[in-house]
């Protein structure tokens, strides 16, 4: 885990942001360069890099706080829906190594599709979808 990251330094009000929500172990802030208007950044204070590096009870506190913001959110900006989203690793498209949760507004005329409009169907067979399945149990 590195020392400081650009959030640490949000965290400890060395950067300024829009907090929404600070508690000991989380904090949450508006995005900069929000997608749409009340994108938040939900984030373990701690610098853990990607979401499997942090451990399970802070990765529960933080998510519980994922919970109770996301209608909190919506309601601000009158959105009737949400994408939540982790951008987990560099090859995923994550900036900041600290992980953060996106929570990202969402409205009729946003002009994004699901998460589903990212990619392009996987063309896979029977046994290549079994022996995936069999790898990931094996890997738990
Ligand atoms: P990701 O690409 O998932 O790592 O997302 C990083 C996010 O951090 C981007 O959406 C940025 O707009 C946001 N960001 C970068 N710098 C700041 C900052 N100083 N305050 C708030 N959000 C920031």
């Amino acid at each position: 885990m590195s020392e400081e990251t650009l959030f640490t330094r949000i965290v400890d009000g060395e950067i300024p942001s829009y907090s929404v929500y600070e508690d000991d172990t989380t904090y949450a802030f508006l995005d900069a360069n929000p997608l749409t208007p009340g994108h938040t950044l939900v984030i373990p204070k701690e610098p853990y890099e990607r979401f499997q590096d942090v451990p399970a009870d802070l990765a529960a506190d933080v998510f519980a706080v994922v919970h109770a913001l996301t209608p909190a959110v919506e309601a601000a900006v009158d959105a009737p829906a949400s994408t939540i989203a982790i951008n987990n690793g560099e090859t995923a498209g994550q900036e900041v190594a600290h992980v953060h949760w996106h929570i990202i507004p969402r409205f009729e005329d946003d002009g994004t599709g699901p998460v589903h409009a990212l990619f392009e169907y996987a063309d896979l067979d029977e046994d290549r979808m079994a022996s995936i399945a069999a790898a990931i149990r094996e890997n738990e």
